[in-house]
C-alpha cells in the first residue's frame, strides 16, 4: 500500500474553523494601516538567492542555515522568500519608487519560509504582515510604526498581553566602534563562550548579545554597554522617538541587548513581546534600516519597518480567548426546500433576497434531503432563521420563517415581503 501523503513538517494547513481568526486579523490591520495612509504591496515569493545573501547578510542564521535553496530548470539559484524586506527594496530599486527621495509607505502579507526546528510558534512557512516606509529619516515615522501597532492591540484587546522593547543601534560607525570593542571583550574570555556564539565573534559578534547560554549571558554582564558608544544624532533621534511614545502614553523598556539578527539595522529597532506563548514570545519585530538600500546598489535611502508573526497572534488571541463569536456562524438564514417545484422557487428566491441585501449570509440548501435532515442542516449552519418552502407555501406564495435561536413562533411571510422582513429581523439581534 502506499505511504499517506502528509504536509511538509513545519507546514501547516489552516483549516476553515482557523480562517475566520486570520481574516479578521489581516482585515483588522488592513484597515488600521489604509487609515494611516499606507499602501498594499504584493511581491514575487521566489526570488534570486542573491538577493537575500546581500540584502540579509551572511552570518546571518536566516542566510546560513534557514533558507530554502534551489536550482531551477535553468541551473538559476532561487530561494524561497524568508522575509519581506529584501524582495521590497528590491522592487522599490527596480521601479524607480524611492529616486528622488519620494516617500512611500508601504505593506505587504504573505507566507515566508524558513528552514528551522518547528514548534509551537515556529514554523517553516509562517506568515508575516510588514510596513515598510521610506525616505523619512526622522523619529516621528519610527513614532508611527509603533503607535499603529499599538492601535492595533487595542483594537484586538491585547494591549495588556504584550510589552515593548526598544533599543538604538547607532549610526553603522558607532555600531562598528562598539563591536570592536565587544569583540575585543569577548575575544579575551573566548574559551567561556558558547559554541554559537564563539562561531558569531567573527560573523556576526553583535548577537551574541541575544544569545540564551546561560554562561554567555553572565559573561556579557560586564561587556560593553551599547548606549557608551551611540553617536550623538542618533542619541537625539532615540530622545524624539521616546519622547513620542510618551505623548501618545505607550509604555516601553529599553533594552540594550535588543539588537535584532539582521545586518542592515540602524538606530531604532523595536520588539513586541509576550509571555503568554512561551518561548516564541515575538509577536513583531522591527527597526531602521538606513543602511540597506545602498547595500543594493541604490542611493541612500531611509528605510524602517517592522513584520508581526501572523501564527503567533492568532495563537495568542485564541489562548486568550479574544476571537468574536460572531466570526464562527456563516450564515444568517438558512432556506429548506421541499419537491422539485419549492426547490426551482427556492433559487430564485434566494437569488432575489442577495439582490435586495447584499450583506446577507444566505445558504441554499443542496442534495435534497428529508424535513429532519434539512433542518439538522440548517441548525449546524448557525442560521439565525430557517425558511421553509413546500407544495402549500408554493401555492400561496409564502414561506415559512422559523427562528432557530429562539422559541419565538414561525411565520407565514409572503415572497415580496421577505426581503423586508428579514431585513428588520436581522438588524433586531
Ligand atoms: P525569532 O527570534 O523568534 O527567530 P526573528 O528575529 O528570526 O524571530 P524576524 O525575522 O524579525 O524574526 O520576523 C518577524 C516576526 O516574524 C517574528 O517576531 C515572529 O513573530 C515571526 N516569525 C519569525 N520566524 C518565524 C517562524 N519560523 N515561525 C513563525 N513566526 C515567525
Ligand atoms: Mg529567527
Amino acid at each position: 500500500m502506499s505511504k499517506t501523503l502528509q504536509a511538509i513538517r513545519g507546514m501547516n494547513d489552516i483549516l476553515p474553523e482557523q480562517t475566520p481568526t486570520w481574516r479578521y486579523l489581516e482585515n483588522t490591520l488592513a484597515e488600521l494601516l489604509d487609515g494611516y495612509g499606507y499602501k498594499e504591496i504584493r511581491l514575487p515569493i521566489l526570488e534570486f538567492t542573491e538577493l537575500f545573501a546581500r540584502g540579509i547578510g551572511e552570518g546571518t542564521d536566516v542566510v546560513d542555515k534557514e533558507m530554502y535553496t534551489f536550482l531551477d530548470r535553468n541551473e538559476e539559484s532561487l530561494t524561497l522568500r524568508p522575509e519581506g524586506t529584501a524582495g521590497c527594496v528590491r522592487a522599490m530599486l527596480e521601479h524607480g519608487l524611492t529616486g528622488g527621495g519620494q516617500v512611500q509607505k508601504l505593506w505587504y502579507a504573505g507566507p515566508m519560509f524558513r528552514y528551522e526546528k518547528p514548534q509551537k510558534g515556529r514554523y517553516r512557512q509562517f506568515h508575516q504582515m510588514g510596513v515598510e516606509v521610506f525616505n523619512l529619516p526622522g523619529p516621528d515615522i519610527d513614532a508611527e510604526l509603533i503607535v499603529l501597532t499599538w492601535r492595533l492591540w487595542k483594537q484586538l484587546g491585547l494591549a495588556d498581553a504584550v510589552t515593548l522593547q526598544l533599543n538604538s543601534l547607532g549610526s553603522s560607525e558607532a555600531r562598528a566602534r562598539y563591536r570592536d570593542a565587544l569583540v575585543a571583550y569577548l575575544q579575551e574570555r573566548y574559551d567561556l563562550l558558547d559554541e554559537d556564539s564563539q562561531r558569531r565573534l567573527t560573523t556576526n559578534p553583535l548577537r551574541i548579545l541575544d544569545s540564551k547560554n546561560g554562561g554567555t549571558q553572565a559573561l556579557l554582564v560586564d561587556a560593553p554597554t551599547l548606549h557608551d558608544y551611540l553617536d550623538e544624532e542618533s542619541v537625539a533621534h532615540f530622545e524624539g522617538l521616546k519622547a513620542r511614545l510618551d505623548a501618545v502614553g505607550i509604555r516601553y523598556e529599553i533594552n540594550q541587548k535588543l539588537v535584532r539578527g539582521l545586518d542592515y539595522y540602524s538606530r531604532t529597532v523595536f520588539e513586541w513581546v509576550t509571555d503568554k506563548l512561551g518561548s516564541q514570545g515575538t509577536v513583531c519585530a522591527g527597526g531602521r534600516y538606513d543602511g540597506l538600500v545602498t547595500q543594493f546598489g541604490g542611493k541612500p535611502t531611509p528605510g524602517v519597518g517592522y513584520a508581526m508573526g501572523v501564527e503567533r497572534l492568532v495563537l495568542l488571541l485564541e489562548t486568550l480567548g479574544l476571537v468574536p463569536e460572531a466570526l464562527n456562524s456563516p450564515a444568517d438564514v438558512y432556506i429548506c426546500a421541499f419537491g422539485e417545484a419549492a426547490e426551482l422557487a427556492a433559487l430564485g428566491l434566494s437569488e432575489q433576497l442577495r439582490d435586495a441585501l447584499p450583506n446577507l449570509r444566505l445558504v441554499v440548501n443542496a442534495g435534497a434531503g428529508s424535513f429532519k435532515s434539512q433542518f439538522k442542516k440548517a441548525d449546524k449552519s448557525g442560521a439565525r432563521y430557517a425558511l421553509i418552502l413546500g407544495d402549500d407555501e408554493l401555492a400561496k406564495r409564502v414561506v415559512g420563517c422559523k427562528p432557530l435561536r429562539d422559541d419565538s413562533e414561525q411565520q407565514s411571510i409572503a415572497w415580496d415581503a421577505l426581503a423586508e422582513h428579514l431585513a428588520a429581523c436581522l438588524k433586531q439581534a
